[in-house]
């Protein structure tokens, strides 16, 4: 089984996005199942309703999934396989106050060394720390030789003892960690693959830690993918607009386009622009490459104007949210627009006010002919008659009549226009 696990405490970013088409290909290349894990572990950032946006986003890129859990479903298995590790002295009952903590981390960071725990409360037995009657952390012990594992992206990678270190699994309030209840989930739910951010890298010593000292000696590979860089080379913020998939969506850009630019994103692809179905035949994670990759919204938009030219003129309408006998109309606008956002501002250009500038004159008398006139089939005759009736020619027959019939002063050609705006031309000039 696979699963993309997300935090509902933010709004999805093209990160998170990029992890759950991976792991949804991979899951379908493969035949198993793929689950989602709302990691509702850190309860004060939770936030109201991110479990559903993340659903719904999920459902938008048709990524079909098999099941949702929520991992504060699990505690109580946690708490007990941290009993367990308790009473096998593999973890031990910490009542380090946070002061004391604090204040050895402030030692560590003036000596310049990384922060490791002491050390200090780990012979305290079971039995005698349930005697103090006082609240206390469980902490794993840490290794007692490197953990290793090799990466599908990046390769062989070990970790020594100390970096893993003896952590905390259980909180005070008997709550687990982050990493508990990771470990322990993607053993309860039989993961096989976990393709995740390679910010999760330092974290997976500790995860494999804690399923070798359960005794659960299946192996669980690893994919951890590069993070995505801004045009400037830096590491995207989650505040960088272009970043949010709400807001790309927002924009215009297409589910499938989107989808696309994540799976081309640093990897070697046997085309440029594919469907998700597509990528399934061929995608291969060990071809990703282990550089960051770089974010380029003028590529995305590139990629997005190649889906937009596929759908057909009734998809391309219904996802405008404008009548299907417009569609035809719309595509022909393609060659000026990137996003649905832009189509739609040139679309409706077209049905909204006009400024006529220095051809105010010459509109009037092209929009009295119009409406007097019974519009021929083909833009020749159209033209023919217009010119005939109206008495201009040139530019000032010609730009007036754009304005005129399109609102905006550039545009796709107008002979192409006339047919497909035809039945709306009396309506426009208005
Ligand atoms: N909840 C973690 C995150 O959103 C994912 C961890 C994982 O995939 O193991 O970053």
């Amino acid at each position: 089984m696979l699963r993309f696990a997300p935090s509902p405490t933010g709004d999805m970013h093209i990160g998170n996005l990029r992890v759950a088409i991976f792991n949804y290909i991979v899951a379908k290349q493969r035949n198993e199942r793929f689950l989602i894990r709302i990691e509702d572990t850190d309860i004060e950032r939770n936030i109201e309703g991110k479990d559903r946006e993340i659903l719904e986003i999920l459902q938008i890129f048709d990524l079909k999934y098999d099941d949702v859990v929520y991992q504060s479903q699990n505690f109580s298995f946690h708490q007990n396989f941290a009993k367990k590790l308790l009473e096998e002295h593999k973890a031990f009952a910490c009542f380090c106050t946070p002061e004391e903590l604090e204040a050895e981390r402030e030692k560590a960071k003036k000596e310049k060394r990384a922060y490791r725990y002491s050390g200090k409360c780990e012979e305290i037995t079971l039995q005698e720390a349930e005697k103090r009657g006082k609240p206390f952390v469980v902490r794993i012990k840490k290794p007692k030789s490197p953990i290793t594992f090799t990466d599908i992206v990046k390769g062989e990678l070990s970790f020594d003892p100390n970096e893993v270190d003896s952590f905390v699994i259980l909180r005070a309030d008997g709550r687990p960690t982050y990493n508990f209840a990771c470990a322990i989930d993607d053993m309860l739910y039989d993961i096989s693959l976990i393709i995740r951010g390679e910010d999760h890298v330092s974290n997976t010593p500790k995860q494999i830690h804690i399923r070798q000292q359960l005794g659960y000696d299946k192996e669980i590979q690893y994919a951890h993918l590069p993070i995505i860089l801004n045009a400037q080379g830096k590491k995207m913020s989650k505040r960088e607009s272009a970043s949010s998939v709400k807001w790309l969506l927002h924009e215009g850009f297409l589910p499938q386009a989107i989808a696309n630019y994540l799976i081309l994103l640093g990897n070697k692809t046997p085309k440029e622009i594919f469907t998700l179905d597509e990528a399934i035949q061929w995608f291969d994670l060990s071809s990703i490459s282990k550089a960051p990759a770089k974010f380029d919204l003028d590529k995305l938009r590139f990629i997005n104007r190649a889906h937009l030219e596929r759908l057909s003129p009734q998809e391309l309408a219904k996802r405008l949210g404008i009548h299907e006998s417009l569609g035809e109309l719309a595509k022909l606008y393609l060659e000026e627009a990137s996003t649905l956002k832009e189509l739609k501002a040139k679309l409706d250009a077209i049905f909204g006010q006009r400024d006529f500038g220095e051809f105010e004159e010459e509109a009037k008398i092209l929009k009295e002919q119009i409406l007097s006139m019974e519009l021929p089939e083909d833009f020749e005759s159209f033209k023919k008659e217009l010119m005939q009736r109206s008495g201009l020619k040139g530019k000032r027959f010609f730009k007036p009549l754009r304005l005129l019939l399109t609102g905006a002063p550039h545009g796709p050609e107008i002979s192409q226009l006339y047919p497909l705006l035809k039945d709306h031309i009396k309506g426009i000039v208005q």
